[in-house]
């Protein structure tokens, strides 16, 4: 039986065929956090449904809890925002992709995540007006880890606590960022370059806007050098992506498709 019926902001993370008819649909819902709800008829009843189904799409939905179910009832949905043209381009529809798993997997079923949502709208935007960059997916990796409460230690040594000098330092996923000199000793298989931990430092401020409008690290406002800014992120891909696995207990299934199609990483 269903309770009550709410009217919902969602974005679509994942939508899985089931059945001739039906689908499970992975919302993120603003102000509830992420929910699994049962879709009868997604796919044949177009009155009710309308393609609001689709990954990416923020929607409008109606959705119904049911007693002693985890899975709500998805009663009918209206797409708000396609973002048709992030289907257009196969680098584009990875990232994406990764961006879906990434909030999905950093999110908790029915806990309000209502910055990750804005996040991961901002990151679709953007990612639909441009090209796909090594740039953005670092800065949406540091805002989504940030935001669920994990966020890297860019400055001290996660071991010690000592202050680690500008440049090149080793990277722990265990211990939680970067690590100085002396506890590198002690064995560390990954680094950050100088220009990766500089790009990492100005992502984390800047978020996604600086992901597209990069400064010059030399401190003077000038805008940076695009292609190197997107080099340096492009290094700092394997540390991160060892920190959020840490983090997560697994590898994203998306990286692979990543990697597949040539996408930046
Ligand atoms: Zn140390």
């Amino acid at each position: 039986m269903d309770l009550r019926a709410h009217r919902v902001d969602a974005l679509v993370l994942r939508a899985i065929a089931y059945g001739e008819a039906d689908a499970v649909v992975h919302l993120l819902v603003r102000g509830r956090g992420r929910i699994s709800a049962f879709a009868r008829g997604a796919r044949s009843s177009r009155k009710r449904f309308g393609g609001a189904l689709e990954p990416f799409q923020r929607v409008e939905a109606l959705v119904a809890e049911r007693e002693g179910q985890e899975l709500w009832a998805l009663r009918e949905a209206r797409v708000v925002e396609g973002h048709a043209r992030l289907r257009e381009d196969l680098h584009r529809i990875a990232h994406a992709g990764y961006a879906a798993e990434l909030i999905h997997d950093l999110t908790r079923a029915g806990q309000p995540a209502d910055g990750l949502f804005t996040l991961l709208e901002e990151f679709l935007t953007r990612l639909e007006a441009g090209a796909a960059t090594s740039a953005r997916l670092r800065a949406l990796e540091l805002l989504a880890l940030e935001a669920a409460g994990f966020a890297p230690e860019l400055a001290a040594c996660a071991r010690c606590g000592s202050e680690v000098p500008q440049g090149r330092a080793g990277f722990d996923p265990d211990a939680g960022g970067v690590i100085c000199q002396r506890c590198t000793q002690l064995g560390t298989p990954l680094a950050l370059s100088h220009g990766a931990r500089a790009a990492l430092r100005q992502l984390r401020t800047g978020g996604l806007s600086a992901a597209d409008a990069p400064a010059s690290a030399d401190g003077s406002g000038r805008p940076a050098d695009a292609r190197a800014f997107e080099d340096a992120c492009a290094q700092a891909q394997r540390p991160l992506r060892a920190f959020l696995q840490h983090h997560i207990g697994r590898a994203l299934r998306s990286s692979e498709f990543l990697a597949q199609v040539g996408a930046p990483q």
